[in-house]
């Protein structure tokens, strides 16, 4: 079996190691070595990455016991290995940091962790209960304050008369021996991850969002240099927006709420002199039937001149578009079933769109000259 070095140190970078097999398989060639300081996928922690010699390690995964490093090319005898540490490091900093979020909420509010997971950008774990969020913020504080005070992240490997007398959080059962992560009186957890030595290389811990989970919630957790790298994408978002609100960035959300609120009477402002200006537009028209067309009008606009026309003749239309773009139509009818005139637009005008008995919509692709050729045969 393999030899785990980073069990030894888990800031071991490079290493020396003898290829034990290398077989072609799905995702590229699976390399077994005799020791390695690859983190295989586990407990939520992504695989580790690198060289294996001049191969590129896409990723590593554990089957029955043994280590594969998944190549994109084959290697064999002595080899010199070279770990993605940047990436290393900064899953250690989540797995670290979430020990931390976790043991600090245990101790608060009795809760377990019952799902995590590091992804690309950020982490998420779940929790068997409700979090408020002033409880939330006081969690945040009291991890950040732990990552201060500099804590040793030690590892502990009792049998199992001591286990007993343990009392450490777990998220299942685990057969054979147990390595327990001691974050001083912060955390004692069961887990087979890589983390950093000391609290203090965590970095930030910030709980960006959170949101009801099954019977509990799932926080979304951003740490250390995750978490600086989205504090100045936010930062650099809440300048932007600051600028073009020429509001001070604490108070940008305010100055949005006032924007909409601008946005919303202008709207209706907008939707008044609009139906007045249809009003006028539509002033003469009397008869039977009687269909307009306007450019410029949206799909909404000629649906509401439609209706408004529909007051004045027995069955209005509007076409709105070019003869380039094609027209949008509404077709409405105080008292006549104006279904089997869609019917028949579609038909001969090369259109889609239905509707109710007294109003139909939709979208024609003709030109101006044969919709008015139709409407006169109607
Ligand atoms: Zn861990």
């Amino acid at each position: 079996m393999t030899e785990r070095l980073y069990y030894k140190d888990q800031y071991i970078k490079e290493f020396e190691a003898e290829v034990v097999s290398c077989t072609e398989g799905k995702n590229g060639f699976e390399v077994i070595l005799d020791k390695t300081a690859f983190f295989p996928e586990g407990g939520g922690q992504p695989g580790d990455r690198g060289f294996i010699g001049e191969a590129k390690v896409i990723d590593t995964v554990e089957k029955d016991d043994e280590i594969i490093h998944i190549c994109d090319a084959a290697v064999s005898g002595r080899v010199n290995c070279t770990l993605d540490f940047d990436l290393r490091f900064s899953n250690m900093q989540q797995h670290s940091g979430e020990h931390v979020f976790s043991g600090v909420l245990h101790s608060m509010l009795g809760y377990d962790n019952v799902g995590f997971h590091m992804g690309e950008s950020c982490m998420t774990v779940d929790f068997n209960g409700v979090v408020t969020a002033d409880q939330l913020a006081e969690i945040e504080r009291l991890s950040n304050e732990a990552v201060y005070r500099n804590i040793p992240v030690e590892s502990i490997y009792p049998t199992a008369e001591e286990l007993e007398n343990y009392d450490y959080r777990s998220k299942k059962e685990i057969k054979g021996q147990v390595r327990l992560t001691k974050i001083g009186d912060v955390d004692l957890c069961a887990c087979c991850g890589t983390h950093v030595a000391m609290t203090g290389e965590i970095g930030p811990i910030k709980a960006v969002s959170m949101m009801n989970y099954k019977s509990g919630v799932r926080i979304t957790l951003q740490v250390g240099r995750k978490a600086f790298a989205d504090y100045c994408e936010k930062n650099a978002s809440v300048y932007a927006i600051s600028a073009l609100l020429c509001a001070k960035t604490e108070e940008v959300a305010e100055a949005v709420e006032k924007l909409q609120m601008r946005l919303k009477d202008a709207d209706f402002r907008y939707q008044a002199l609009k139906k007045e200006l249809f009003a006028e537009k539509i002033k003469a028209v009397s008869g039977e039937r009687y269909c307009m067309f306007d450019d410029g009008a949206s799909a909404d606009d000629a649906r509401i001149l439609a209706d408004m026309l529909a007051d004045k003749v027995g069955i209005a239309a509007v076409f709105s578009g070019n003869d380039d773009e094609g027209y949008k139509y509404a077709v409405v009818s105080r008292e006549n079933d104006v279904r089997e005139i869609g019917k028949a637009i579609n038909a001969s005008l090369n259109g889609r769109g239905g509707g109710k008995p007294n109003m139909i919509q939709g979208s024609v692709v003709s030109k101006r000259s044969t919709v008015e050729e139709f409407w006169n045969n109607l």
